[in-house]
């Protein structure tokens, strides 16, 4: 490294020399900062979507690379968040890519005391045949007067504060399809 070389990587000579006089920036920035490339500028593609944690629903860019998820951003479009994420939403990329997130369906049979793997159908059709027995067994069709209620008392939902509009209302339009009135969500208790 000739003298004015070593001198340019001086950072003080860069910023009493520089375009960046007050040494927050260029002048500060080491070679190996420079050589460095956001994970964003590499991606494949970008797909839309909302941070799942809160009911904010701060819309999110998600940067996909070789169909693996890179990097999660706030979408500057969003007339919401503006581009912004709080910490935890600026943290969803570990969410969706952290190891210790569980893959499986994991399944634990009524006074069983470990937990069996099941494949995605077998467990949405036990769901499904829960729901339907709860909801008949809990069926009301008339009340002691005679008058008409066609209601289960079987089934209610608790939605929580992650969920966002869209979601409220399929779990609203469904769970009053099977007859449940008993309907609430967390932010109203
Ligand atoms: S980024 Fe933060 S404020 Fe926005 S939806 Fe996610 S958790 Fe809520």
């Amino acid at each position: 490294m000739g003298v004015g070389d070593w001198l340019r990587s001086w950072p003080v000579y860069r910023q009493l020399t520089g375009a960046d006089p007050l040494g927050r920036g260029s002048a500060a920035q080491s070679a190996r900062s420079r050589s460095l490339v956001p994970r964003t500028a590499s991606a494949d593609r970008v797909v839309h979507s909302v941070c799942p944690y809160c009911a904010v629903g701060c819309a999110q860019n998600v940067y996909v690379k070789d169909e693996q998820v890179v990097q999660i951003e706030g979408n500057p479009d969003s007339p919401i968040s503006r581009g912004r994420l709080c910490p935890k939403g600026s943290a969803s990329k570990q969410l969706v890519t952290g190891p210790q997130r569980v893959q499986k369906v994991l399944y634990r049979a009524p006074y069983g005391t470990q937990w069996q793997e099941l494949d995605l159908p077998t467990a949405m059709d036990m769901v499904a045949e829960r729901v339907l027995d709860a909801r008949r067994k809990g069926w009301q069709d008339r009340d002691e007067h005679g008058n008409t209620l066609r209601r289960t008392m079987g089934l209610a939902s608790l939605g929580g504060a992650t969920l966002d509009n869209e979601e409220n209302f399929l779990i609203k339009k469904l769970f009053t399809a099977l007859g449940a009135i008993q309907i609430e969500n967390q932010a109203r208790i």
